[in-house]
């Protein structure tokens, strides 16, 4: 591959490529040992000549070739990050997990014998970074950040993005970014006009996956070069289930007994979904085979064959012992019956050291066999060292991984889908994989995240099967079945951004200052009509400027001029990991000390209404005329008795917003102390409202840790919202579904502004923004039954044989243009009518509505 001119002049200028070395390291004598075996050690030289040459270069290695350790450390010789060398920049690596960005710092800092203040890391709340530092590790998030203040990352001489494989969201971002900032670094230090050498840049993967960045001639015009490490790997046998069992947690756990009681000495890797299922097989293993149990066993089995120890002991202990031993049974949930299924299944003609033995399932058959044959394994001996590894672990204890376990014992590490590609854990021979993975999902309709457990792809069974070949020849346990496999398991993941609503990731874009999207070189670009559809709900939400070119929306030849400018607003709303919805009500929410209200509000709609609502609803919804069966009579006292015994909420009792109701049951759970008997007596789902309690303690953290001077943090119990509250909570709900107004139908046709009187809002139409067909408000609504008000904005939208709208609240048409974009509503130009009155009027909704005259006084907030 040529150079680019400009890299080439470059090159001329600095290092040149047959000496590497400029910058001398000592590192430890058992770091020099361990270092020649790594198969990246021995690519150094053809590796810096790529990354001298060219301003990318991509390098794809076997997990445990040692790409993160040593690539930073070629580039540390070579005069990277060193002051006064052609490339005082910092080496910046980053990383998608924090684990990986903490620990690789330290290992790469011991191997170069640097202090951490030389080889640092950064993650979103902690940081060993120093003027002084030379390589800087830190998560893909850290960077983006980094991107939004400094575009052109002066810091940097060189950027290494690692784990380019997995496709995360921020990963593929990154590379999207950075071809633009290598293209004006070099710019730049062609004109002269500052003093900054062009940037290098490295993608790195584990798998030979890479042609959606290496062919993709937007993001990168010349193709960069390829280097691929040869990977040292030993075989190992695949072993599936014979079928797939639901509880892979109690599979595990078995599958490990089985391993360590049949199996020579190794390793073993199990590979769970998440901290809970982690720490409670730790404590099962423990408690079988940990250091202490065997040794407890070891014991009570003296004393059973010896009474008089068991007197002397008892005597010793004072009595104390049968009650720890209760505290602990109880403590690690081991009852007898967890301890039959822990038993391993016995085959005469197995032998004790064939893996391939162990491939038959379990079942109860073999269970009452393992009972009847009173086999139990409390006859092994060799004690097993459990460390537990996932991202929140405190980073002391994720260093525990990488040391030999005790004389005699043999290592298990139960951990998450970090050990997949990102760290490599040596003396692994066996590999327990539950096939799952937890995965960020979105709920498209309200961009709420959460964290499901799913399927992992085949690409990465394979990564976590070959975690057993690393020392020699190894195996891997699939705890589910081969059909399974091949019918349910796609051949990679799916990218992130693939799965994301696009709302948020092009705030993150926009408040890089990126506002040509559609043009941006995504590695795998969303579609184009959401990109443009995105960028009009941020531009009504007030996130971005340039309103005008955003109503332009699509036109028939793709108009790219939709190009938003990020607003203040909008920087404050891409602080949230939530919907832009959402991030805007909170944004807003410091008012009037709104924002524990908001928060609950937030939550609620989240999780989705928490109320129960009964056949009479249901036969509303679904087609029953809709002044046809009034609302049972059961139904209607539910209501009232929830409305009037909520003594702590009462003032919420004169609905004006659905929401309101919702946020009236939270709090009044939340006095009542939660539980299931406030559930019944109110007719809510306890499943919900559990979720709810959780969500707005998480809602409060990310408040507080984006601001600090906030008063956000977590109030479990809320006192009724006030007067004047309840208003600023209207505005702010009008602030964040801006764009999904319903005014009622005579008032947009300017049929009859006085005329009508209706009772209820039973089969009063209204128009919505965007929506061809009339829309009505949903019996469940609180609304409903209410004298119809003219405006209102809704959360939901539901097409049954009407479309209805739920989560309704009523507003004043005046809020929306001071809240929502120009586009969304303008009012005319004050002027006098017959009477004398200021009057303006309200043109509303980018199709135009125009409204009749309202007096301006009212057009106020
Ligand atoms: P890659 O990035 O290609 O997957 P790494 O650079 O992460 O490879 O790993 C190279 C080697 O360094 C592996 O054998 C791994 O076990 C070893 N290693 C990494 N961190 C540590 C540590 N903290 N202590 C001991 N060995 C480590
Ligand atoms: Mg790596």
């Amino acid at each position: 591959h040529l150079p680019t001119t400009a890299f080439a002049q470059h090159v001329m200028h600095s290092s040149s490529p047959s000496s590497l070395k400029s910058v001398n390291v000592s590192r430890p004598s058992d770091v020099l040992e361990s270092r020649i075996l790594l198969p990246i050690v021995s690519e150094e030289q053809p590796i810096m000549e790529a990354v001298l040459l060219n301003p990318v270069v991509i390098i794809c290695g076997e997990t445990g070739s040692g790409k993160t350790t040593q690539v930073p450390q070629f580039l540390y010789e070579a005069g990277f990050g060193s002051p006064g060398s052609d490339n005082p920049g910092m080496i910046g690596i980053t990383q998608p997990r924090r684990v990986a960005a903490m620990s690789m710092a330290a290992r790469v800092a011991h191997e170069l014998a640097l202090p951490p203040s030389r080889v640092s890391y950064q993650i979103r709340y902690d940081a060993t970074v120093s003027p002084s530092t030379s390589i800087k590790f830190m998560t893909d998030g850290v960077l983006l950040r980094e991107l939004a203040t400094d575009f052109l990352l002066t810091k940097y001489s060189v950027i290494i993005i690692d784990e380019a494989h997995e496709r995360s969201m921020n990963t593929d971002i990154l590379i999207g970014v950075l071809s633009r900032v290598l293209k004006l670094r070099e710019e730049m230090w062609k004109s002269g006009t500052a003093d900054v050498k062009p940037l290098r840049l490295i993608i790195m993967s584990a798998t030979l996956r890479v042609s959606d960045f290496a062919e993709n001639r937007t993001l990168f015009p010349t193709p960069p070069p390829v280097i691929n490490v040869a990977a040292r790997q030993h075989p190992v046998t695949v072993h599936f289930n014979r079928r797939t069992f639901s509880d892979y947690v109690t599979e595990a756990v078995k599958k490990t007994t089985k391993i360590h009681t049949r199996l020579p000495p190794g390793g073993i890797l199990i590979f769970l979904t998440g901290q809970n299922e982690i720490t409670g097989v730790c404590r099962k293993l423990e408690a079988k085979f940990g250091v202490n149990a065997l040794e407890r066993k070891r014991r009570q089995r003296e004393s059973a064959s010896n009474p008089a120890d068991e007197h002397e002991n008892a005597n010793t202990d004072g009595g104390v012992r049968p009650a720890q031993a209760d505290v602990e049974a109880e403590d690690i949930d081991l009852g007898n019956q967890q301890a039959d299924d822990l038993a391993f299944d016995v085959d005469a003609d197995m032998a004790d050291d064939d893996p391939d033995a162990l491939d038959s399932d379990e079942d109860t058959e073999e269970q009452q066999l393992d009972k009847e044959l009173g086999l139990d394994s409390d006859d092994v001996d060799t004690p097993m060292h459990i460390v537990p590894l996932y991202s929140l672990l405190p980073s002391e204890k994720q260093m525990l991984v990488f040391k030999a376990p005790p004389p005699g014992c043999r290592l298990v590490v139960v951990s998450t889908n970090v050990a997949e590609t990102s760290l490599t854990i040596p003396g692994i021979r066996y590999v327990v994989d539950c096939g799952r993975a937890k995965e960020r999902r979105y709920d498209i309709a309200n961009g709420v995240q959460s964290f499901q457990v799913s399927w992992i792809s085949k690409a990465s069974a394979a990564q976590r099967a070959g975690r057993a070949g690393r020392t020699g020849p190894g195996h891997c346990y699939r705890l589910y079945s081969s059909a399974l496999y091949e019918h349910h398991f796609d051949q990679f993941s799916q990218p992130e951004i693939l799965r994301t609503p696009i709302e948020g990731v092009v705030l993150q874009m926009k408040s890089m200052h990126i506002d040509a999207v559609v043009n941006f070189p995504f590695p795998t670009p969303p579609d184009r009509s959401t990109l443009y559809k995105a960028e009009k709900v941020l531009g009504h939400l007030g996130a971005l400027e340039a309103a005008s070119s955003v109503t332009k929306g699509l036109t028939a030849t793709g108009d790219s001029s939709v190009d938003g400018h990020i607003t203040e607003l909008g920087r404050l709303m891409s602080l949230f990991p939530l919907s832009p919805r959402f991030s805007r009500m909170l944004v807003s929410g410091q008012q009037q000390g709104c924002l524990p209200y908001i928060i609950s509000i937030v939550s609620a709609l989240s999780v989705g209404d928490p109320f129960l609502h009964d056949e009479g609803l249901a036969a509303d919804e679904n087609g029953a005329d809709i002044d046809g069966p009034e609302l049972k009579e059961a139904e209607r006292s539910r209501r009232k008795a929830f409305f009037t015994t909520q003594h702590t909420h009462s003032a919420l009792g004169n609905f004006t917003s659905d929401v309101f109701r919702i946020l009236s049951v939270v709090g009044a759970y939340e006095f009542a102390g939660g539980g299931h008997k406030f559930c019944t007596e109110h007719f809510v789902r306890p499943k919900a409202m559990e979720e709810i309690h959780k969500l707005r303690a998480q809602i409060s953290n990310i408040v507080q840790s984006n601001f600090p001077s906030a008063d956000a943090g977590f109030v479990p119990k809320l006192m009724p919202p006030n007067e004047l509250q309840l208003k600023v909570l209207r505005q702010l709900l009008t602030a964040g579904f801006v764009d999904q107004v319903a005014v009622r139908k005579d008032r947009v046709e300017q049929t009859s502004s006085t005329g009508v009187k209706y009772t209820t809002s039973k089969g009063v139409a209204y128009k919505a923004m965007g929506v061809s067909d009339d829309v009505f408000i949903h019996p469940s609504s609180v609304l409903a039954n209410a004298p119809p008000p003219e405006y209102v904005v809704f959360s939901e939208l539901i097409r049954t044989n009407r479309v209805w709208i739920k989560g309704v609240t009523i507003i004043n048409p005046a809020w929306l243009s001071s809240l929502a974009s120009r586009s969304l509503c303008t009012f005319s130009k004050p002027s006098k009518n017959a009477s004398g009155d200021l009057m303006v009027v309200p043109r509303f909704g980018s199709d135009g509505w125009e409204l009749p005259a309202v007096k301006a006084e009212n057009a106020t907030i």
